[in-house]
Parts: structure tokens; C-alpha cells; sequence
């Protein structure tokens, strides 16, 4: 079973989507026009013009399906072609009844369900120009009816009542496909809305509120794949780890706000003087990685002394006056084939505690 729908409606969604409401619509025919040649058995109007008729709305219905199925209309913006697939169903009902003698009161209420098949992706546009086109085909056959077969025509009463539906249910059907447009818009915004919302939560979650920065979380992950990268491509890796000085002194001396200043002006030097490829994270505290790819030692060394430097000759810039004096100690290393982004953070680390042993302000390489 499944796999003869697979077959008949294949198995690229938009494509199926296309294919069961026209399959709907080729059922939806089938049964007018079973009633319409039920109305010729019942001996209510003439066979000959019901069955062109029947053949040709058949006949467009399955060519419609074809079509579709064949994929020539796939890269079409709408591949049923639905406004027009609706606009030869109105005429054909028209049609209909025109050529229906004395049961030409059963196709009315049929415009609806016609109307019914745009409720579901035509823009208000479309539907008030199919409206138009109901409205004209109706007035045609009516008009064809009363003037053109008069043997066969209802009382003009009952004709008028005849249009005032078909008026009425073309009227109210596109009311109600419009009031569905408005829904539609308003699901589509909401749907911008949130996924704008989703993007944002993740920009959060990755960054560091009080720098800017990469945080934690992104770098771990960031980490994790550049080994994975060195170890693909034989290229070189560089962390460094990089530690304020005496931080602890900088809070109690200027208090915990201006600390806050220092460490966004930290990572602004910073960020000025490593390359669009390099990560610049904050690690936590007033500890921060540099992740450097495709970078070799002696390369890596240039960066991280210019680094320095540039902390060491920025002094931090306070709003209500004065400024602090920054200095930062670096424990870098290189990462070696198969090792775990856990094994190179540690030997920064121990490289970092080497540096500060050693006085502060300065890079030792583990
Ligand atoms: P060392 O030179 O050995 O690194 O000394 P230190 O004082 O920098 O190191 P320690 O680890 O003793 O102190 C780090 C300080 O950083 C303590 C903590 O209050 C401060 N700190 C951590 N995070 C923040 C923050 O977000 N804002 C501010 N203002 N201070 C912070
Ligand atoms: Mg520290
Ligand atoms: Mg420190």
C-alpha cells in the first residue's frame, strides 16, 4: 500500500502535498460528475451536452494530476497551479449549469467546496480575482440560459434566487479564504518572531554577558573540534592561557565595577591583536584561551608577545577618572597528535603557573 502511494504521489514533500489536493479535486470531479450523469439517467436534461461535458472535466482534472506527477511544475512557485486549477473548476461548473435543465439548483452549493481548495495557500489577491471570475462565468450561463434556451429555462424568480446563491457563496467563501490569509500572515510572523528568539538565546548562551567574548561553553565545544581538525589536516594548534596579574589587588584597590571595566578592556586589547581565525574566550574569572589553528610555535610566540605588550602599554581608562595598569601571564603550548583538548588545557595550565612563578607578565611555552 505504501508503496503504491509512494508510486502515485512520490515521495518529495512539497511535490505530494501538490498531488493529494489534486488528488481531492480529481475525486471531488469524479463525484459531479456521477451526479451529473445521474441527472441525464433521471431524464432531467439533454445526454449529449453532459457527456462533452464529463469528459472534458475528467479529462482536464487527470491531465492536471499528470502534469504535477511528472514534476514538470515542481520548481513553480505553487506546482498544483492552484488559481487555475480553481478557475477552470468555476467555469466548468458554470458550465454545469448551463447544461443541467431542470437540476441546475445542485451546482450552487458545489462552489463552495471548489471556493474551499484556495482557503489553503492563495493570497487575498488570487481569491478575489477567482471571485470575480465565479461571478462573471455564473452571470454568462445564467444569461445563456434565460436568453439562449428559453424551452429549457427556470422561472426568472427562481433563476434570480439562483444567482442571488451562487452570489452568496462565492461572496462568503472568499470572506472566509481571506479572514484564513490574515491567520496565515499572522503564523508566518510569529514564526519569524520565535525563531529570531531561538537565534538569540543561542547567541546568549554561547557568549560572555560582561566581554563579548566566546564563553565556556562555546569554547569547550570550539576546542573539541579544532583537535579534531589538526588532527585531519597534520596542521599545527596552539592554546594559550592567559591570567591577569594580581587581579585580586586590582578589586580590592579600585572596587569589583571597576574590575568589571578592566576585564572588557582586557578583552578589547586583546581582540585587536589576534587574527580573524583565532578564538579569544573567556574562560571564567580573569582567565581567558586563545585557541591559535594552523599556527606554529615560533608564529604563535610573535602573537602572544605582541599580546603582552599591547596589555602591558593599555592602561584601563576609568569612567569617573583614574586608570589601572594591566599586566597578563600566558601559559602556551602546542597541541600534540592525539591528544584530547583536556591534556592540552593542562599543560597550558602548569606552563601558566611557570609564568607566574616566574614573576608575571610574561609567555612560557610548556
Ligand atoms: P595572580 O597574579 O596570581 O593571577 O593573582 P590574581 O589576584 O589575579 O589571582 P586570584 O585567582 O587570587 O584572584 C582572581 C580575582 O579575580 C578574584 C576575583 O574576585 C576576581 N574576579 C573574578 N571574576 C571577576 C569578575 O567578573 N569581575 C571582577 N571585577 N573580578 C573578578
Ligand atoms: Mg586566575
Ligand atoms: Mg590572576
Amino acid at each position: 500500500m505504501t508503496r503504491l502511494l509512494n508510486a502515485l504521489l512520490t515521495t518529495d514533500p512539497r511535490l505530494r502535498r501538490s498531488l493529494i489536493t489534486t488528488g481531492f479535486a480529481c475525486l471531488f470531479m469524479a463525484f459531479c460528475v456521477l451526479a451529473m450523469q445521474l441527472v441525464v439517467v433521471a431524464g432531467l436534461t439533454q445526454p449529449q451536452p453532459v457527456h462533452w461535458w464529463s469528459i472534458a472535466s475528467v479529462g482536464y482534472v487527470l491531465l492536471s494530476f499528470m502534469l504535477i506527477r511528472s514534476g514538470l511544475t515542481r520548481h513553480w512557485r505553487d506546482p498544483a497551479f492552484t488559481t487555475v486549477q480553481i478557475g477552470c473548476a468555476l467555469v466548468s461548473n458554470a458550465v454545469a449549469y448551463a447544461i443541467a435543465g431542470e437540476a441546475r439548483g445542485i451546482e450552487p452549493p458545489v462552489l463552495a467546496v471548489v471556493m474551499m481548495f484556495g482557503v489553503f495557500g492563495l493570497t487575498a489577491a488570487q481569491m478575489k480575482k477567482l471571485l470575480a471570475l465565479g461571478l462573471v462565468a455564473f452571470a454568462i450561463a445564467g444569461a445563456v440560459v434565460q436568453w439562449g434556451r428559453p424551452d429549457d429555462a427556470p422561472p426568472p424568480a427562481l433563476a434570480a434566487l439562483y444567482m442571488l446563491m451562487v452570489a452568496l457563496v462565492l461572496v462568503f467563501s472568499t470572506m472566509l479564504a481571506l479572514r484564513m490569509e490574515a491567520l496565515r500572515t499572522q503564523l508566518k510572523t510569529q514564526r519569524r518572531e520565535l525563531a529570531l528568539a531561538v537565534e538569540q538565546v543561542r547567541a546568549l548562551a554561547t557568549r560572555d554577558e560582561l566581554t563579548g567574548l566566546p564563553n565556556r561553553r562555546y569554547l569547550a565545544e570550539a576546542m573539541r573540534l579544532r583537535c579534531l581538525n589538526a588532527q585531519r589536516t597534520g596542521h599545527p594548534l596552539l592554546l594559550a592561557q592567559l591570567d591577569l596579574d594580581w587581579f585580586k589587588v586590582i578589586n580590592d584597590t579600585y572596587g569589583h565595577a571597576a574590575g568589571d571595566t578592566a576585564l572588557q578592556a582586557f578583552a578589547q586589547t586583546v581582540t585587536a591583536q589576534v587574527r580573524g581565525p583565532d578564538i579569544l574566550a573567556r574562560w571564567g574569572g580573569e582567565e581567558f584561551i586563545l585557541l591559535m589553528s594552523e599556527t606554529g610555535v615560533a608564529e604563535g610566540d610573535l602573537v602572544l608577545e605582541r599580546v603582552r605588550s599591547a596589555v602591558a602599554n593599555t592602561p584601563v581608562v576609568l569612567p569617573e577618572g583614574g586608570r589601572i595598569d594591566l599586566t597578563v601571564s600566558m601559559g602556551a603550548t602546542q597541541w600534540r597528535p592525539g591528544e584530547t583538548a583536556e591534556a592540552l588545557l593542562q599543560r597550558a595550565d602548569a606552563a601558566l603557573y611557570e609564568a607566574k612563578r616566574q614573576g608575571r607578565n610574561r609567555v612560557v611555552w610548556a
